[in-house]
């Protein structure tokens, strides 16, 4: 059958022909010049040149790479109609902006706003399961344009039920918090999960143990940002150990700065940890752990955390985390006066966590991950016949964690769904999240006012004293470095 462009398409059979197959099955199967097959919902059949249904949706993968869709533990998408707004913060500007000062302005539609514009973000860039690690629901009202948002976009996601504006033990009590759980989560299966996401402060009082009780109550996961530099630390992993709230399904958001002791508990409770290493590596959070946390076999998925900073694609989290691991261990070992000669952290490795390490870190492993029959079908074709980079492709997982971007991602596939075809997003609607998202702009710049957002966007930059140099002689004062350090 020949490619058409009509909106029918979503019944009929689809199958990727003649791609490199990255199945990210338990062992890692690569197939070359090979076909997936989706009918319906799930994948039917993974291998060369099948035989499918009359009716079936040709997509020519030849000279692409057809791989699972990625998976993205902790993301802030409220904050997406922020923009890089933050694009030179560290995390105190964050705090301060989000948590003290501006955050409480957001109202339900800009929370609408920001999911409706991350969501449709998430897909283009071949993410096709988002956890919404939500944390300006302020009002039940708030939780519900969330949900609404995502409901419109045909994406997965897992809402993280959060409110940085009060305690967890305060808004997880509320008779409308449970009511909300029943009314737009329970019976929505995999389409759209539910955690409850909160941070653990240290109070030797441990007030958090509420909120972990209703999470128990309603039988849902915990996620937290875990090992925080100045937020939270080691005291929190002890309470949350010593209370018996660590289980196999709490994801330990950053962890990047925690003792061993810390990382042992996290092991031994069979959790996982969310690495956000654009993240860590500029808001401070600390160094991104992975190179500790294999030490301590613990299971990592990686996230995109916000775009008020950073990118939201995995691309990059796969490209920065590889970079960050092999780099710290580079450094670890210069300082032994030794050089590491063969990589332990291979572009294998990320692409795994990029898409298995999410859907165990889920709890729906058996649903989304791989490409195997009988799997929900959120597939990814990754091929861009105008790019100079999609030959050669020797090794594909080193092609998908350092040579793809969000513009080669050529097709996506959502539960059998097609959300984005031939580079174009399918049956999205752009226009309403650009209108949204420009009501939302509207009304924080009128409410902050005109000084207060421009300050907030361009923080202060400190001095940098230039050493001394015994072999500066000759005048290139003309230079912009040298300029900058003239000031
Ligand atoms: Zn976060």
């Amino acid at each position: 059958m020949s490619e058409t462009t009509t909106s029918d398409t979503s019944d009929r059979p689809v199958v990727f022909r003649g791609g490199t197959v990255l199945t990210m099955d338990d062992r890692h199967t690569v197939l070359r010049d090979a076909d997936v097959l989706v009918i319906g919902e799930r994948i039917e059949a993974v291998g060369p040149q099948l035989d499918v249904p009359a009716e079936t949706l040709e997509i020519d993968a030849r000279g692409g790479i057809v791989m699972p869709g990625m998976i993205d533990t902790h993301r802030h998408l409220w904050q997406t109609a922020m923009r890089g707004y933050g694009a030179d913060w560290t995390l105190t500007q964050y705090f301060v902006w989000y948590y003290l000062e501006s955050g409480k302005f957001f109202r339900p539609e800009d929370i609408y706003a920001g999911n409706l514009l991350g969501a449709i973000e998430a897909l283009d860039a071949g993410v096709t399961t988002t956890v919404d690690w939500s944390h300006g629901l302020q009002t039940v009202d708030h939780a519900d344009a969330a949900v609404d948002a995502l409901e419109a976009v045909p994406g997965r996601f897992v809402l993280g039920y959060g409110n940085i504006q009060q305690g967890p033990w305060d808004w997880s009590a509320k008779p409308e918090f449970r009511d909300f759980v029943t009314r737009r989560i329970d019976g929505r299966g995999d389409m759209l999960g539910f955690q409850m996401a909160f941070d653990v402060t240290g109070d030797p009082e441990f007030p958090e143990r509420a909120a972990f009780e209703v999470a128990r109550d309603l039988d849902v996961p915990v996620s937290t940002h875990a090992g925080v530099w100045g937020a939270t630390n080691d005291d929190g992993i002890r309470l949350m150990h010593e209370n018996g709230f660590m289980t196999p399904s709490t994801i330990y958001v950053h962890a990047a700065t925690l003792s061993p002791d810390s990382y042992n508990r996290i092991a031994a409770t069979g959790g996982s940890v969310s690495v956000s290493t654009e993240s860590e590596q500029s808001a401070g959070q600390g160094y991104p752990p992975t190179w500790r946390l294999r030490q301590h076999d613990i299971p990592v998925s990686l996230s995109m955390d916000t775009s008020a900073w950073w990118s939201g694609d995995l691309f990059s989290a796969m490209r920065t985390t590889l970079g960050a691991d092999r780099s710290r261990e580079h450094l670890e070992a210069h300082a032994r006066q030794e050089t590491i000669t063969h990589c332990t952290l291979r572009a294998e490795n990320v692409v795994d966590w990029a898409t298995r390490g999410g859907s165990k870190a889920l709890g729906l492993d058996s649903a989304i991950g791989s490409l195997e029959p009988g799997k929900k079908a959120d597939v990814v074709l990754i091929k861009n016949d105008r790019s100079p980079v999609m030959f050669p492709i020797f090794n594909p997982y080193g092609h998908v964690a350092l040579q793809a971007q969000r513009g080669d991602v050529h097709t996506v596939l959502v539960n059998g769904r097609i959300v984005k075809r031939d580079h174009r997003l399918v049956g999205i609607d752009l226009d309403r999240a650009r209108q949204v998202v420009e009501q939302t702009v509207d009304y924080l710049k009128a409410e902050l006012g005109e000084e207060a957002w421009e300050k907030g966007m361009n923080p202060d930059v400190p001095q940098v004293e230039v050493l001394d140099n015994p072999y500066t002689y000759t005048d290139y004062g003309t230079s912009a470095t040298h300029s900058n350090s003239a000031e």
